[in-house]
C-alpha cells in the first residue's frame, strides 16, 4: 500500500503569516519525511525525521524557534508513539536538546518509560551526544520584551487566557503510515508563550498531544490544557477504531473537543492504517501537508489572504 505523511504547523491565530517561509518549511519538512517513510524505512522514522525538519526551521514553535516561559527561558515538551509496537516515549521542560523529539525516540527506543522531565532527561541528552539547543531566538526575545512591558507577566500570569488573547499556535507534529500499514506520530514544542516556568502541556502526554495504534495516528496542537482535558487524540484515534474515516474523525473530535473548550482552542491531524488521512482545527489557521509516495503533496490550512 502507499505511504502516507502529514505534518502541520500549529492551530492559531496566524496573524502574522509568511505564507512563503510557511509553505517551503512544510514541504521540506514533508519530503524529508517521506524518505525516511518509504523504501527500508518506517511509519515512526518518517514522523520523526518530518517533525525534526520542523524542529530546525527557526519560525515555529518547537525546537530552536521556541517560546519563552515567564522568567524568559525555553522548555520544551515532546513525544512519539509508534502505532504498531505500542511503545510511546516523551520529554517534558527539557532545555538542552536541539531536538526534543529525537530525545523522546531515544525514550522510547532506549528505556522502558514513557516520560522522563526536567534536568534528567537533559543529562540523557548530553549523555546521548545529542545537539544542544541555542537559546531562545533573538525574534522571541524580542516578543517577549514586548509582552513584559505591556504588563503581561506576574507570578500567577494565567497562560491559557493569555494564549488566547496573544494567539497560539506554531507547535508541530506529523503522522505517517507506512507501506506496511503500521502508523506512528511525533510532536514537539515550546509550549504558550509566558507559561509558568515547570509548566507542561500536552505534548508530553499519550492520548493527548499525541497517540496512536494499530487503527490510526493523531496529533494534536492548540492549547495544551485543553487538549489534556479532551484526551483529544485518544478521541480522535478512537473513532477511527470504532470505523470512521480518518477525516471525520478529526472532525467529530474537534467538534467533541470545542463542546468543552470552546472555539479557538485546538486542531488535529490524523492519519489510518489504511492510508486515509485527514485534518481539522476550530482555530483560524492550522497550516498542514501531506504527501503520498505515489506523488501527491497538498498544502492546506493557510488563513484566508
Ligand atoms: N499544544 C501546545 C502546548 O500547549 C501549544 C501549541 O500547540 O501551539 O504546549
Amino acid at each position: 500500500m502507499r505511504s502516507v505523511l502529514l505534518v502541520h504547523a500549529g492551530a492559531g491565530t496566524w496573524k502574522y503569516l509568511d505564507r512563503e517561509s510557511i509553505i517551503a518549511t512544510l514541504e521540506n519538512a514533508l519530503e524529508t519525511g517521506l524518505r525516511a517513510l518509504t523504501g527500508e524505512g518506517s511509519a515512526i522514522a518518517g514522523a520523526v525525521e518530518a517533525t525534526k525538519v520542523l524542529e530546525d526551521s527557526g519560525i515555529l514553535n518547537a525546537g530552536i524557534g521556541s517560546v519563552v516561559d515567564l522568567s524568559g527561558h525555553v522548555s520544551m515538551d515532546a513525544g512519539v508513539m509508534d502505532g504498531y509496537t505500542g511503545r510511546a516515549g516523551a520529554v517534558a521542560s527539557v532545555t538542552y536538546p536541539r531536538n526534543p523529539v529525537v530525545l523522546a525516540l531515544k525514550v522510547m527506543e532506549l528505556t522502558d518509560h514513557i516520560l522522563i522531565a526536567g534536568s534528567p532527561a537533559d543529562d540523557l541528552a548530553r549523555r546521548l551526544g545529542l545537539e544542544k539547543h541555542p537559546g531562545p531566538s533573538q525574534k522571541v526575545l524580542k516578543r517577549y520584551k514586548e509582552y513584559i512591558m505591556k504588563g503581561y507577566s506576574g507570578p500567577y500570569v494565567k497562560s491559557y487566557e493569555l494564549a488566547k488573547k496573544l494567539g497560539i499556535g506554531d507547535t508541530v507534529g506529523a503522522v505517517a503510515v507506512d507501506s506496511k500499514g503500521r502508523v506512528a506520530a511525533a510532536v514537539s514544542t515550546g509550549g504558550v508563550m509566558l507559561k509558568f516556568p515547570g509548566r507542561v502541556g500536552d505534548s508530553a502526554i499519550p492520548g493527548a498531544g499525541f497517540y496512536a495504534n494499530r487503527a490510526a495516528a493523531a496529533v494534536a496542537t492548540g492549547i495544551g490544557e485543553t487538549i489534556i482535558e479532551s484526551f483529544l487524540t485518544l478521541s480522535a484515534v478512537n473513532l477511527v477504531a470504532e470505523g470512521l474515516s480518518a477525516s471525520t474523525a478529526a472532525k467529530m473530535s474537534i467538534m467533541k473537543h470545542t463542546s468543552i473548550s470552546g472555539p479557538d482552542t485546538a486542531g488535529v491531524i490524523v492519519v489510518s492504517s489504511d492510508g486515509d488521512f485527514g485534518a481539522f482545527f476550530n482555530t483560524n489557521a492550522m497550516p498542514w501537508g501531506y504527501i503520498t509516495s505515489d506523488g501527491k503533496l497538498g498544502i492546506s490550512g493557510l488563513p484566508k489572504k
